[in-house]
């Protein structure tokens, strides 16, 4: 029977899809007639809508709770095994505990500030039963007499201005009044006469015809200052006490509805039943509404329903041709700007997202291509260099000025920390020295044991994740919070879940190391280079350094002069508390004096250094003890060789094989159809192609709905004829 109203909803919930999905509400032109629910507040507007629905589920309260229009879908579901509410716009799914819809509803208009009081931004809500009819409703805010103290001045005027945009055709206006109220001073009647003059949209709601006497109610009802075509509905629409008692007993925790009794809805016709039955004056009137035949009246909110039913399809059949030439012309704009824009290119999030892909793997490749053994083998000497030239200078290059106490018994390793020999002392003849052996041998022992497989195993993850947080930060996913994210947790788990393992098997591997170290002449000569190459780096560093402090201790000649008197106290020439008195040099300046000679001891030591490995004696591996700076590098290389040779396997070949695949399976179907949508949309660019060409798609469904409407109608007017 009522067909058409459900088809309409169908084609108006797929117009709403469009309009509100890019946040613009851009389609305003296509207007499918709603019903329109007006009154003042406590005029009784809520009870009439609840009546409707069979469900207490608007918000209430006296802070004005209503703060935004409620466009409420009513769906006729036969089949439905409960009654449910959802939210489209906030995808919370069915809801079947009509409390809960009531408290959405009351956060979503509280979440509107004081200051603001009304929004005209829609909640959108469906209510799906076998006891509602197919119908459109929406609520809106209330009017009121005055603002309270702390609403805005202009709240007034805001609402009235919100209520007269919605009641504008070709929308049904539903006025509601109450019958103790002055008719004349019904604001929403008033409101109803401005904007639809002759009564042609209007329906009079007069509510609480209980609370007047029956005669005085049969008047309001018949009300001749304002003749509607569609005529006056007299309601008692409260919800009777005995059924409040009921429910809030807990006796009835679901209502059911109109029909099989026990919801208010059921509960509120029976009262009014009875009520009307009290007063046959009033169903007298009925007969003769206004004497003329004219203005219809009805009572009971069971024939308002039905009389809204039966409008909104009259109506919605009325407006069917403009709609659809709306949809048409809506069509044929969006149609044009996609080929102008797009040029017809279809485009969807998961193609957009497989390219965006596509690209990621891509640079990744390029990445793996370019970090590779020999790149982490570089990186993991110049950490074993760098550790090579801290053992040196803890062990070799400190010059004590001082002999040293070679007066105790035994020399273990701490007596060889203090008892430390100047490099220059390096003995001419290697092996000659147990000192030289003790110091070297406690070096090598240092770098072995220093933690080289859990040291290259963090250097090597560091970078790869470092490299990742670079690809995902400049790549295809930049603007991808949500995506960047899944990416950077792939590589960690896939780096942690290899991290002990590799380090524990470069660990093992390098063992032997610990033990022995065979050198061969080719890494002699080898190291021997570099080992030069190292020391006149840091020589060049130091240099460098010196010259910095140079700088901003007011001069070469300053400095030098800071640093002999530094010098001098150190060996107790000048005393300490005479200092300032004789030089003038403030703490400051004897700071970097002191620096100043540690930097040109370093050095000197460093080219008394570079000139033993140019030496004769240098050139062959025999001379180890002599050459320690040699013997080292040779053992960093070969850990550094040793290490690479598993994390090569272990952690670098296997991330490159492993992190692709990974996200093939995060990044694909894992994502699901709505993340990658909104992944997509996070790009301005697609997400407005996205819009545009969605935005088509709708329109052309819609149009091709309301059309087979159409031919419905016509097929059915033939049927008739
Ligand atoms: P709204 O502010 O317009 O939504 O008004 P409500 O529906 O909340 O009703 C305001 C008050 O009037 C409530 O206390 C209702 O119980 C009461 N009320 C509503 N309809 C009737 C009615 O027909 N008769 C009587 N006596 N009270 C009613």
């Amino acid at each position: 029977m009522m067909l058409l109203t459900r088809k309409m909803i169908e084609i108006r919930n797929i117009l709403q899809e469009i309009s509100t999905g890019g946040g613009s509400r851009s389609l305003t032109r296509v207007q499918l007639p709603s019903i329109v629910v007006i009154g003042s507040q406590s005029s009784g507007k809520s009870s009439v809508l609840e009546a409707i629905v069979g469900h207490e589920f608007l918000p209430k309260g006296n802070n004005m709770v209503t703060r935004r229009p409620i466009e409420l879908t009513l769906i006729n579901s036969p089949d439905a095994a409960a009654e449910y509410g959802d939210f489209p716009a906030l995808k919370l799914g069915k809801i079947t505990d009509f409390a809960q819809i009531q408290r959405t509803l009351t956060d979503l208009n509280l979440a509107i500030p004081d200051s603001e009081a009304v929004s005209d931004d829609p909640i959108r809500l469906n209510i799906y039963s076998p006891h509602v009819p197919d119908l459109t409703l929406i609520d809106l805010p209330g009017y009121i007499q005055i603002a309270a103290a702390d609403q805005p001045e202009t709240l007034k005027s805001k609402i009235m201005a919100l209520c007269d945009k919605y009641i504008a055709a070709p929308n049904i206006i539903v006025a509601i009044s109450a019958a103790d109220v002055d008719l004349a001073n019904s604001t929403a009647l008033r409101a109803a006469k401005r904007i639809d003059p002759r009564g042609e949209r209007t329906i009079g709601v007069i509510t609480k015809l209980d609370l007047v006497d029956p005669s005085r109610a049969v008047e309001l009802l018949q009300n001749r200052s304002y003749p509607l075509q569609m005529g006056y509905v007299g309601v008692v629409s409260k919800v009777p006490s005995s059924f409040a008692s009921r429910t809030s007993s807990g006796l009835l925790s679901r209502f059911s509805g109109f029909a099989d009794g026990g919801d208010i809805g059921s509960a509120i016709a029976k009262n009014e039943e009875a009520y009307f039955g009290r007063h046959p004056v009033l169903t007298r009137a009925l007969i003769d509404a206004d004497g003329t035949g004219q203005q219809q009246v009805s009572l009971g909110v069971i024939n308002l329903r039905n009389k809204l039913m039966h409008i909104l399809e009259r109506t919605m059949a009325k407006n069917l041709q403009p709609a659809c030439d709306a949809i048409h012309q809506e069509l044929e704009e969006t149609t044009y700007q996609f080929k102008v824009e797009y040029n017809d290119r279809p485009l969807t999030a998961e193609s957009y997202l497989a390219q965006s892909l596509d690209s990621f793997k891509l640079s990744f490749k390029e990445f793996a291509g370019k970090f590779g053994r020999e790149q982490v083998r570089a990186m993991l000497k110049s950490e074993l260099d760098q550790r090579v030239l801290d053992l040196l200078a803890q062990r070799y290059w400190n010059r004590l000025d001082e002999e040293p106490d070679l007066s105790v018994a035994t020399i273990d390793d701490t007596t060889i920390k203090s008892v430390l020999r100047p490099v220059s002392e390096l003995p001419s003849a290697p092996l000659e020295d147990v000192y030289w052996h003790r110091q070297l041998d406690a070096c090598v022992s240092s770098l072995t044991k220093s933690g080289v497989g859990r040291t290259s195993t963090t250097l090597v993850s560091n970078a790869l994740s470092g490299e990742m947080e670079h690809l995902v930060n400049s790549g295809a996913f930049k603007t991808h919070p949500y995506v960047k994210t899944i990416v950077q947790d792939a590589t960690m788990e896939i780096l942690n879940s290899r991290f002990y393992s590799t380090a524990d098997q470069v660990e093992n591997c390098i063992k032997p190391y610990k033990y022995e170290v065979e050198v061969e002449d080719r890494e002699w000569t080898k190291s021997r280079e570099h080992a030069f190459a190292l020391l006149k780096e840091e020589l060049r560093q130091c240099e460098a350094a010196y010259y910095k402090l140079q700088r901003s201790s007011g001069g070469a000649k300053k400095l030098s002069q800071v640093e002999k008197f530094v010098e001098k106290s150190c060996k107790g020439l000048v005393k300490t508390e005479d200092a300032n008195e004789i030089y003038g040099f403030s703490q400051a300046l004897i700071d970097k004096g002191r620096e100043g000679l540690f930097l040109t001891k370093r050095a000197d030591i460093l080219r008394l250094r570079m000139q033993a490995l140019k030496s004769k004696q240098c050139k062959s591996k025999d001379s180890k003890y002599y050459c320690p700076e040699v013997f080292l590098d040779v053992v960093a290389d070969k850990l550094t060789q040793t290490a690479v040779l598993f994390l090569n396997v272990e952690l670098l070949s296997d991330f490159y094989y492993h992190l692709p695949r990974e996200l093939d399976t995060r990044l694909g179907h894992g994502l699901g159809p709505e993340k990658m949508e909104s992944f997509a949309k996070e790009n301005a660019k697609v997400r407005r192609h996205l819009e545009l060409q969605e935005r088509k798609q709708k329109l052309e469904l819609a149009a091709e709905k309301i059309e087979s409407v159409i031919a419905m109608q016509k097929t059915r007017r033939l049927q008739s004829a």
